[in-house]
C-alpha cells in the first residue's frame, strides 16, 4: 500500500472552526483525486492521511493534490512500525535506490507518548544510515536527501520528498462569490486568488455573440476548464451583452460608454450572485491599468452595487499578474486574440475621471431595470465543469 500525508498550516489555526475546515479539506481532496486509486482518506492528528492502492499512478495524484487549496505540503510515504530498527530498515531500502552524498533525518511526532523523541530518531536512525552506506555524511542545512519520518497514530510514515502545496484555505469554507471573467489575463488570476481564500467561485462572462465571433466564448470556456481544476465544481454563466451594448451606444454620451458597459455588467453579476446565494463580486481590476480603472471610474462603476466587490489584483503590477497567470496556466489562452466586448464602439477619448452625478444623470436615459431583466431572461443554463 501507498500512503500520502498532507499537511495544512493556516487551517490548523482556526480554533473552534478547525474541524469544519478539516472536513472541507478532506471533501475537496476526495473530489480532486481519482477515486479508482483511493482506499481511504481520513484525518489523523493534524494531518490528512490518504491510503492508495498498489495500482496508483503517483504523478496523477501529485498533480491533483498540487491544486487543492489548504494543503501546505504533502509526502508520498511508506508505513512501518515506529521503532528505530523498523524505520532504519525501511529507510535503507528506499535510499538504496537513490544516489546521494549527504543526508539528514527530519523526524516529527504528533503524540508525545512514543518510545523515542524526535531527536532520538534523528540521531539513531541517522547513525544506522550513516553506517550502512559508504562515503556519505550528514548535512543539516542543505542535504542531497532529506528523510522525513513522521510518527502518527502508532505508526511511522517515511518519505524522502516533500511536495509543496498551494496553501491557502479549502475552497468552500468562505462561501460563494461570482467572478466577472473576461477573456483577458487578469480576471482568471483574480478568480484563482479568490479561491485561495476559500471562496467558491461562480464564473460570469459577458459576450457580444453573434455581433462578434464566438472566440471570446471559446476562450472563456478553456479558461474555466483550467480554473475548475482548483475547485470541486465550477459553473459558468454566459450572458448575451450585444443588445445592452447597442442600447448604451444609442443613448449614452460616447465618453461614458465603457463606464455604462461596466455598470450594467456589475448589476447583472449582482443579480446572478443573489440567485446563486453568493455574497460578493470578484473582478480583475487593477488601479491605473487601463483608462476605465482610475479610482474615479471604479467609483462611478461600482456606485449602486450593494454587495462587496473583491479586487484581488487592485495593487498588483502587470508583470506579477502575468507571472501568476503563467503559474496557473491560463496565460497562454488569455493572450490569444479575441473580440473584447467592451472595446467595441469606443470613442477616441473615453472619460477617465467620471463623476457619479454625471453618470447618474446620464443613466436616466436608459430603462435599466428592463435591460437587466431582459438580459437575465436570455441567460441559458450555466455550463458545469467538474
Ligand atoms: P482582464 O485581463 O481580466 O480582461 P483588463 O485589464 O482587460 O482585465 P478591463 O477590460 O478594464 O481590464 O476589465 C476589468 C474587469 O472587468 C475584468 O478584470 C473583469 O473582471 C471584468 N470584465 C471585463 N470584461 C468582461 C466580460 N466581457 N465579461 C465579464 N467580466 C468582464
Ligand atoms: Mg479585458
Amino acid at each position: 500500500m501507498n500512503f500520502v500525508i498532507c499537511h495544512y498550516s493556516e487551517i490548523a489555526l482556526k480554533g473552534g472552526n478547525r474541524s469544519f475546515f478539516e472536513r472541507k479539506l478532506v471533501e475537496n481532496i476526495k473530489k480532486s483525486i481519482n477515486s479508482e486509486f483511493v482506499l481511504d482518506i481520513k484525518k489523523i492528528s493534524g494531518r490528512i492521511l490518504i491510503v492508495l492502492n498498489d495500482g496508483v499512478i503517483k504523478s496523477e495524484i501529485e498533480e491533483s493534490l498540487k491544486r487543492v487549496f489548504g494543503i501546505s505540503n504533502f509526502l508520498f510515504c511508506i508505513k512501518t512500525k515506529p521503532t528505530i530498527e523498523d524505520i532504519s530498515r525501511e529507510l535503507t531500502l528506499i535510499l538504496e535506490k537513490e544516489k546521494f552524498k549527504t543526508f539528514r533525518i527530519t523526524a516529527k511526532r504528533s503524540e508525545k507518548n512514543t518510545p523515542n523523541t524526535s531527536q532520538q530518531i534523528n540521531e539513531q536512525v541517522g547513525a544506522n544510515i550513516f553506517n550502512h552506506f559508504k562515503d556519505i555524511s550528514v548535512n543539516l542545512e542543505n542535504p542531497d536527501i532529506n528523510c522525513f519520518v513522521e510518527i502518527v497514530s502508532g505508526s511511522a510514515y517515511i518519505s524522502i520528498k516533500k511536495i509543496q502545496g498551494l496553501n491557502g484555505l479549502p475552497v468552500g469554507t468562505g462561501g460563494k462569490v461570482v467572478l466577472m471573467l473576461s477573456g483577458g489575463i487578469d480576471s482568471p488570476v483574480a478568480g484563482f486568488m479568490a479561491m485561495s481564500r476559500g471562496l467558491n467561485v461562480i464564473l460570469v462572462h459577458f459576450h457580444t455573440y453573434p455581433e462578434t465571433s464566438q472566440n471570446s466564448i471559446e476562450k472563456v470556456k478553456e479558461i474555466s476548464k483550467i480554473l475548475s481544476k482548483y475547485q470541486p465544481r465550477t459553473k459558468l454563466y454566459l450572458v448575451p451583452f450585444a443588445k445592452i451594448q447597442k442600447q448604451i451606444f444609442l443613448s449614452i454620451n460616447p465618453k461614458l460608454r465603457v463606464i455604462f458597459y461596466r455598470r450594467l455588467m456589475f448589476k447583472i453579476a449582482q443579480e446572478i450572485a443573489k440567485k446563486e446565494k453568493a455574497l460578493g463580486i470578484v473582478t480583475g481590476e487593477s488601479i491605473g491599468q487601463v483608462a476605465s480603472q482610475t479610482l474615479e471610474n471604479i467609483n462611478a462603476i461600482q456606485n449602486g452595487i450593494a454587495m462587496p466587490i473583491i479586487r484581488p489584483l487592485i495593487c498588483y503590477h502587470k508583470d506579477d499578474i502575468i507571472e501568476k497567470a503563467r503559474q496557473i496556466k491560463t496565460f497562454d489562452i488569455s493572450i490569444l486574440p479575441h473580440d473584447d466586448c467592451c472595446s467595441r464602439f469606443l470613442p477616441k477619448h473615453p472619460e477617465i475621471r467620471a463623476k457619479i452625478e454625471d453618470v447618474l444623470a446620464e443613466e436616466k436615459k436608459l430603462n435599466i431595470d428592463l435591460m437587466i431583466k431582459e438580459a437575465l431572461n436570455e441567460i441559458e443554463k450555466p455550463f458545469s465543469f467538474i
